[in-house]
C-alpha cells in the first residue's frame, strides 16, 4: 500500500506535555510528520497543524490513539470556511496564497481552492474583498466551524 499525506489540527489538554503523544506516532504507528504551525502556551490548549505521511491505515490508528488521548484531531479541510458561491473570482488571494492551495483556473477565470495544500497562514482573510474566508486555527470549540468549499 502507498503512503499518503494527511494534515490535521490537534488541540493537545494542558497536561499532555509529558505524555510524548507524538513520539509514539511516530515509533509504534510508524508516521512521520512535521509541524506546520504551533500554538502553545504553558497551561492552556496547545494547537499544532501536523502533516502525517503513513499508510493510511497507520494515520488512523495514530489518530484513534491520539483521541483516546484527549487530543482533538480534525482534518484540516473543517478547520476552514470559505464562501465559494459569493466569490467574484477577482484573484485576489491568490496573490498571497504562497502554497498554491488558492489558484486561478486561467482558461475559466475561476478560483481553485484545494484545502490540503492550505498551511493556515491566514493571508487570504484579509486579502478577500468578499471577506469569504473563516479560518479558524485558534479556536477553542471545533464544532462551530462550518466545512469549508
Ligand atoms: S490560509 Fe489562505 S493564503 Fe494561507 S495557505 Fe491557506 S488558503 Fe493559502
Ligand atoms: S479574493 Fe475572495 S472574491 Fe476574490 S477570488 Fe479570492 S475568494 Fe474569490
Amino acid at each position: 500500500m502507498i503512503e499518503v499525506t494527511r494534515r490535521y489540527v490537534m488541540k493537545f489538554p494542558p497536561d499532555s506535555a509529558d505524555k510524548a503523544l507524538t513520539y509514539k506516532l511516530i515509533k509504534d504507528y510508524d508516521i512521520k510528520f512535521s509541524i506546520l504551525k504551533a500554538e502553545v502556551r504553558p497551561g492552556r490548549t496547545g494547537s499544532l497543524l501536523l502533516e502525517l505521511e503513513a499508510l493510511p491505515e497507520n494515520i488512523q490508528k495514530g489518530i484513534e490513539y491520539l483521541e483516546a488521548n484527549a487530543v482533538i484531531c480534525e482534518p484540516l479541510g473543517k478547520k476552514i470556511k470559505f464562501e465559494a458561491s459569493k466569490c467574484i473570482n477577482c484573484g485576489n488571494c491568490t496573490g498571497v496564497c504562497f502554497t498554491g492551495a488558492l489558484t486561478m483556473d486561467r482558461e475559466r477565470w475561476k478560483l481553485n481552492f484545494e484545502p490540503e495544500l492550505c498551511v493556515v497562514c491566514e493571508l487570504c482573510v484579509p486579502a478577500c474583498p468578499m471577506n469569504l474566508f473563516d479560518i479558524n486555527f485558534h479556536e477553542e470549540e471545533p464544532e462551530k466551524i462550518a466545512v469549508g468549499n
